[in-house]
């Protein structure tokens, strides 16, 4: 089954032009057998102590559209993208939290990168880097990530070598994703994981086990 898991909504994502149940469509469409979501967590997007009303709602649209994937055969996974400060701007795919880890979570873009990493760790979550290379970006310290991601929007997938490179070099897991943000984005990437993956901690169980391949332009990419 291919996956993509780095997809954004507009219920959410303020970035993002589709809507989850249009995503779920498209997708499946275009032969995807499910989807992360991992709509964005930003500072400018509420502020702290909002955190816990935020992820009321976070939790919400995946909820609506699991329960809408559920009826066309298609899967919806809970993942986040978390932007933070410290020690660089950056962003932070994670993979494996639960509705319940995120509904008592602390207000997540306040950590910094070793506490948003002990936070996913204490959950048995996972923590990628997204685009590493992306503008300024620069892969941070991967004593405190699991992975890496190879990003595939085009300026971001020029750079795929160096994020499997810096994978390599620091023992680190590699996940590949759209970065999905509307319809034009037809690229078609991801992963590809056993049949049986049902939840995003089954997806980072794959991670850690090794079964779940980059899948970029339409092939399986071995490594
Ligand atoms: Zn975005
Ligand atoms: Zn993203």
């Amino acid at each position: 089954m291919l996956i993509d898991p780095h997809t954004h909504s507009n219920e959410i994502s303020l970035c993002s032009r589709i809507s989850l149940n249009d995503i779920v469509d498209v997708k499946k469409q275009a032969g995807y057998g499910g989807i992360v979501i991992t709509n964005h967590c930003q500072p400018w997007y509420y502020v702290q102590n909002e955190h816990a009303e935020f992820m009321k709602k976070f939790v919400n649209v995946y909820k609506d559209g699991k329960k809408y994937a559920d009826t066309v055969g298609f899967k919806v996974m809970l993942g986040i993208e978390v932007s933070i400060n410290e020690p660089l701007y950056t962003d932070w795919l994670i993979y494996g939290l639960s509705e319940k880890d995120l509904l008592s979570s602390p207000c997540l873009y306040m950590l910094n990168q070793k506490e948003l990493f002990e936070f996913c760790e204490s959950c048995g979550a996972i923590l990628v880097q997204a685009h590493p290379f992306r503008g300024e970006m620069r892969p941070l310290d991967p004593e405190y990530m699991r992975g890496v991601e190879v990003n595939c929007q085009p300026n971001d997938l020029k750079r795929k070598d160096d994020v499997i490179a810096f994978a390599k070099q620091n023992g680190l897991l590699l996940t590949s994703g759209v970065d999905y943000h509307g319809r034009e984005m037809t690229m078609f990437c991801g992963m590809e994981v056993p049949d049986d993956t049902e939840t995003s901690a089954d997806f980072a169980k794959c991670l850690k086990e090794g079964k779940a391949k980059l899948f970029i332009d339409g092939k399986v990419l071995e490594i």
